[in-house]
Order: structure tokens, then sequence, then C-alpha cells
């Protein structure tokens, strides 16, 4: 395994993350040396007493915005020249398969986690280098979405899943999603496995597999093929 990637995680709720990063796939990666997480409180980058982050909105309206100096700041701490900094909001590129690989075989990422009725406009601008979504629909927070996309990159570093390859039969790896998978027992409530899958003819199987997976993709996500 390579140099560890670093991820750093800016947010005003890092108790958020203490589950997470701590458990299952995430804390094996960290524990191979693929990955070091660092969970910055975005508060300890105030200034003033109270540790104000947000403020209300310049033109009026509800809720409150996060304010540009803490989110500068803590950039500047922690930026390093190969950093990306990825602000997590609903307006920026959806986030997929492609991205998740592409973020994978960074060096280092800076994640922005907004929060209220969002972020300064000028940290999109002037700070991050990429701004990302994770679907079409609006979180309260941005951590849970740097969790899901930092999970789908991690898992794509080499070496970081238990048995090699077995990303790289996932769905959307190939353009396609995966085939139908089984486990025991062969016959569940009269629910029968595929024969083929039982033959040991791995030529069988994977041709089987392979169509399967064309024709769900047909099925479900046409625009896949497309
Ligand atoms: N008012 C903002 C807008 O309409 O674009 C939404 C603010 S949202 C309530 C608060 C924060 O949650 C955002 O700043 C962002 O960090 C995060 N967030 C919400 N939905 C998201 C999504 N689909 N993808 C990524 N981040 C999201």
């Amino acid at each position: 395994m390579g140099d560890a990637l670093q991820i750093d995680i800016v947010t005003i709720f890092p108790a958020m993350l203490d589950g997470f990063l701590g458990q299952s796939m995430l804390k094996r990666a960290a524990e191979k040396g693929a990955v070091r997480f660092r969970v910055v409180n975005l508060r300890d980058y105030a200034n003033d007493r109270h540790q104000t982050v947000d403020d209300r909105p310049f033109g009026g309206g509800p809720g409150m915005i996060l304010k540009p100096g803490p989110l500068f700041r803590a950039v500047e701490a922690l930026r390093s020249p190969e950093a990306r900094v990825i602000l997590m909001t609903p307006q920026g590129r959806r986030f997929d398969q492609r991205a998740a690989l592409e973020l994978s075989c960074a060096r280092h990422l800076i994640f922005l986690c907004g929060h209220y009725e969002g972020v300064d406009h000028r940290v999109g601008e002037a700070l991050a280098t990429d701004e990302i979504s994770i679907g079409d629909y609006v979180l309260t927070g941005g951590t849970l979405a740097a969790a899901v996309v930092i999970d789908a990159a991690v898992r794509l570093i080499p070496g970081v899943l238990g048995a090699e390859g077995a990303a790289g039969q996932d769905s959307f790896c190939d353009g396609a999603l995966e085939y139908p998978q089984y486990t025991r027992p062969a016959d569940f409530r009269g629910m029968k496995v595929p024969g083929v899958l039982l033959s040991g003819d791995h030529g069988e199987i994977e041709k089987w597999r392979r169509e399967q997976a064309q024709k769900r993709t047909r099925e479900r996500r046409p625009d896949l093929l497309a």
C-alpha cells in the first residue's frame, strides 16, 4: 500500500463522525495505513469568545449562513500543496462511482461541511477546488454527505477491501449494475438459487452473470447503457 490518503473533515458537528470513522471498513483502512483522518471542529477557527461561525444573510431571509472567516482560516491551517478542498453542497457536481475513483487516487482531501441555510458564496468561489452533491435532495448538514463520499472513495484504495478485487465487481464499475447474488440455503422457502450457480462450471457462471448484469441494467438503469 502506498502513502496514506490524508482526509480532513471540517464540521461544526465532529461527534457525528465518531461512530462512522471508528468502525468497519474505514477503521480497518486507517489501521492498515491506507488513510489518515483528521476531524476538525470549525468553531476552533472562530475568532471571538463565543466561537461564532454563522451569521444572518445579507439582504434578509430565513436561517443562518456559515461565515467565510472560520472556513478560510481552517483550510489555510490544514492545506498542503496537493490538497483538494471539497465543499459539500446540493448545488455541486453530482457524486458517482467515477468521482469516487478519482478521489481515491488523491493525496489530500479537505471536506467542508455546511449547515443551516448554507455557506457564504465566497467559500465556493475562492476556497474550494471542488463542489460535490450526493444527490438531488437537501440534507440538514454536509457532515453526513461528506461521510458518504469518504466511504465510497476509501473502499476503492487498492488493498483496503479484504478480498482483493471485490470492489471491481460492484455495480457501476464497468458501467452496469451487478448481477444477482445468492448465498445458502440453495432452497429458501421454495425460492431456488439458479442451477448454473451450483454447477461448478465457472465459464457458464461468468456468462450467466454477464447476461444478468446486462438484463438488470436494461430494466433498472437503461441510462447507464446509453
Ligand atoms: N440552502 C442550501 C441550498 O438550497 O443549496 C441548502 C443548505 S443545507 C440545509 C445545509 C448544508 O447541508 C449545505 O451547506 C451542504 O453542506 C449540506 N448538504 C445538504 N444537501 C446536500 C447534498 N445533497 N449534497 C451535499 N451536501 C448537502
